[in-house]
């Protein structure tokens, strides 16, 4: 049993490829590679990779079109790598299912890290029915509908409580302002990305140590939050 984490690698350009090929052999993990998407999609399908490295700009293929194809069946973390410096794109791939994403051009200290935490994610994952959620000093009763702060109950809004309970669902990923405010009001607007915004702010007054370098909660400034496990 060999139980080296196995990446597939979705990338047209050859000299990015091999970086990441040779970066993936000398860090212990194992690997193959596609350069097209249809390449990847028969990749993901008949190899069954842990995770998925995608670039998104293909000759063939969308990388959008890749992640909504491979999410039809199945959840495998894909985190994305773009060129396009656009928050629009990686928006438009975390909303597709993508995890998480790089700009490039990247380290190799960066894309490591980035496996690192995604596959950290999947081996802790959140089971929906889990009635506790622990995070550090923070405590959800989702049952109970109670949150606390090193056994403090924690006095939060109704809709405090709601984003805190999606970014704990979703630890380790980020969640885009679209996502969150379909999740909590039903709607996309462009006023209630405003409103999250000030949300966000209280309910971090009341589990952040210090708001100015949130231990829970990350802000993906033009693309959304999430909660890192701590
Ligand atoms: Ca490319």
């Amino acid at each position: 049993m060999n139980n080296k984490p196995f990446v597939l690698v979705v990338e047209d350009d050859s000299a990015v490829r091999n970086l990441m090929s040779t970066t993936l052999q000398t860090h212990n993990y194992r690997y193959i590679t596609a350069a097209t998407g249809e390449a990847a999609i028969l990749q993901a399908s008949s190899q069954n990779p842990d995770i998925i490295l995608l670039d998104l700009g293909l000759p063939d293929m969308d990388g959008v079109d890749i992640i909504k194809k491979i999410r039809t069946w199945s959840n495998v973390p894909i985190i994305v790598i773009s060129a396009r410096s656009e928050d629009t794109d990686k928006i438009t791939a975390l909303d597709a299912g993508a995890d998480d994403y790089i700009t490039k051009p990247f380290s190799v200290e960066e894309l490591l890290a980035r496996l690192r935490v995604t596959l950290r994610r999947m081996g802790t994952n959140v089971k929906q029915e889990d009635a506790i959620f622990t995070n550090g000093e923070l405590r959800i009763d989702y049952s109970a509908g109670c949150a606390y702060l090193s056994d403090d109950e924690l006095h939060l809004t109704p809709i405090e409580y709601k984003i805190l309970c999606l970014l704990s669902r979703n630890i380790g990923k980020v969640l885009t302002h679209t996502y969150i405010t379909k999740e909590i009001w039903g709607s996309t607007l462009e006023s209630d990305v405003s409103s999250l915004r000030v949300f966000m702010a209280t309910l971090r007054k009341k589990i952040e140590k210090n708001t100015n370098s949130p231990q829970y909660i990350q802000t993906h400034v033009g693309v959304g939050y999430r909660m890192i496990r701590v």
